[in-house]
């Protein structure tokens, strides 16, 4: 298994360093001749997402990433990431455009933009989470799971092969949520078996 980490900008180092205590194979995107090797999942991490959004289209790694996406490659968006894989963003247009999510950019205003709670995770239990400026799920379509929420807010959820969390599960010493999307590229792989 080899997992790319798109790595342009933001919170890219944290996500190697955590698949790495995993022993999973991983490799950073920074431009498209390393999209040349086969792969079988993708980390967009934390950081700007218009910047991001930006220098994936000009280094013309936006549309090679959506064909992969548009095909199933398993996806985890943190953050960013999450607002780069959503179809709908209030107030700004959609990157990737493909999960079936609304979301709210910096949604937690100026005072609690960063905070830190433990919270249920379907499937997993109590999990520590980390929120940086980050945004959260207003509504989502009915084939989406909604695996947490935070005072009634949606902040982690799974479509499919795309995963998604409004914090940074890279920031902590827990590594539950990275070996649950591991296990969403191993299930695939099986299946292409
Ligand atoms: N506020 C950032 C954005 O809108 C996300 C913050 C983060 O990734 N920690 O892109």
């Amino acid at each position: 298994m080899r997992v790319g980490i798109l790595a342009l900008q933001g919170a890219f180092a944290e996500h190697a360093a955590v698949l790495e205590k995993l022993g999973a194979e991983h490799f950073e995107i920074r431009q498209r001749k390393d999209l040349e090797a086969p792969f079988d999942g993708l980390i967009l991490p934390g950081g700007e997402s218009t910047v991001m959004k930006k220098l994936l289209h000009d280094l013309g790694l936006l549309e090679p990433l959506a064909e992969k996406i548009q095909e199933g490659l398993p996806v985890f968006g943190t953050c960013a990431g999450l607002i780069l894989l959503a179809k709908e963003i209030e107030g700004g247009s959609p990157c990737f455009g493909v999960m079936d999510i609304a979301v709210k950019r910096n949604a937690y205003g100026r005072q609690l933009g960063s905070f830190y709670v433990r919270e249920s995770f379907h499937g997993i239990g109590m999990v520590p989470m980390t929120f940086i400026r980050g945004p959260y799920i207003a509504s989502a379509g009915k084939d989406v799971e909604v695996l947490a929420e935070v005072d009634g807010n949606i902040v982690a959820a799974r479509q499919g092969n795309l995963l998604v969390t409004a914090f940074h599960p890279e920031l902590s010493e827990d590594l539950s949520i990275h070996r649950y999307f591991l296990q969403i590229i191993e299930r695939r792989a099986c299946q292409n078996a």
